[in-house]
């Protein structure tokens, strides 16, 4: 089986947007591929972080990944920063990356200007350390959206440029992974932008953990389009055709089927009935994530399970790096 890398970072709130766009893929890809999912703590701390609340917050997200159904027993399941060798890893790659190439990365230009006041060496090296991720693995694949496909193409680069280096297959390039369903979600305020776990602006997101009454309430405040049409249109019409997106990811009604029984409504039943069909995808998950966060030793065993299982299988990646360096063994 092909084996697949992806990590979300634990910071802001898981959204629904994460869900579709990310989660829900790699449930379904547990059947076909050989999948390490991880929380990525490291990449976290490129921006500030209190403390406690990132030590709730990663607690919280392993709780909503076990919900979503990520399942330990089929798939890899871990910290970050349980397994020291993406560190270690992304010290080697940074010494064959060059500052310029760090330069064009639009991300960091994204957040050096939201986070002024701290733009620090990990921000403008925290592509080179999602490279270590993926690298470490042998990954084939790399299930991405727009906003990584840059990073990978700097993972694919460092791959190349090792192997060549020193004249030997030490890394597999990845390929980025394009899952079929999974659109872009975007955000309930702003239709033109990506609805994002970390944007200060509450309404403009649906977290998972999100009581029902405040889902509708957000649902039904979404920005739409100025004429009255239910059609799936992204250019002419990104507010409703995001309400669409939704709609047919959470119930997996088809996108013509949806036009079809939406001609000639109007929005506020659009809203109505996707407020219900959200929430009646939230409420047993909600029920699910209470479970797993009620029985903290079980997560604990998962998650040591996991950083052993990770640890076993970065290990020789990061011999075989050393080796080739040109380090001498420890014993
Ligand atoms: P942040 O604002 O902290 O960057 P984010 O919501 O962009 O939060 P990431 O941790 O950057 O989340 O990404 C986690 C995963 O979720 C990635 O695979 C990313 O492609 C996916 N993802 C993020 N936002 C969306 C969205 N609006 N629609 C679909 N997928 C998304
Ligand atoms: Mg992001």
């Amino acid at each position: 089986k092909p084996v697949v890398l992806s990590g979300i970072q634990p910071s802001g709130r898981l959204t629904i947007g994460n869900y579709i766009g990310a989660l829900k893929n790699w449930v379904a890809m547990q059947d076909t591929h050989d999948c390490l999912f991880t929380l990525v703590d490291l990449h976290a701390i490129t921006v500030r972080q209190d403390p406690a609340a990132l030590r709730e917050r990663c607690h919280e997200f392993l709780c909503l990944y076990l919900a979503c159904g990520l399942d330990p027993a089929r798939s890899t399941l871990f910290v970050q920063s349980h397994v020291p060798a993406h560190s270690q890893l992304a010290w080697i790659l940074n010494c064959h990356t060059a500052m310029g190439e760090l330069n064009r990365m639009t991300q960091f230009k994204d957040k050096s200007s939201k986070h002024a006041d701290n733009i620090n060496a990990g921000l403008f090296g925290y592509p080179v350390l999602m490279a270590a991720d993926i690298l470490l693995y042998q990954a084939d694949a790399v299930p991405v959206g727009n906003d990584q496909k840059q990073h990978l193409e700097l993972a694919r680069n460092l791959a190349q440029r090792f192997n060549a280096r020193y004249e030997a297959e030490v890394f597999t390039v990845p390929e980025p992974f394009i899952p079929e369903v999974g659109a872009r979600i975007m955000s309930l305020g702003d239709p033109t932008a990506k609805m994002s776990k970390s944007d200060e602006v509450e309404a403009n997101y649906v977290a998972l953990l999100d009581e029902p009454k405040r889902v509708v309430k957000k649902i039904k405040r979404a920005v739409t389009d100025s004429d009255a049409e239910i059609r799936f249109d992204e250019a002419a019409k990104p507010g409703v055709s995001n309400l669409l997106s939704m709609y047919s990811a959470v119930t997996g009604e088809g996108m013509a089927d949806l036009e079809a029984r939406f001609a000639g409504e109007g929005y506020g039943k659009l809203k109505g009935e996707l407020a219900d069909a959200v929430v009646a995808f939230l409420e047993p998950l909600q029920e699910r994530y209470r479970t797993f966060r009620d029985d903290p030793s079980s997560l604990d065993a998962i998650l040591r399970d996991g950083a052993r299982a990770a640890r076993e299988r970065a290990a020789p990646t990061l011999d075989r790096v050393f080796e080739v360096s040109g380090f001498i063994p420890a014993a």
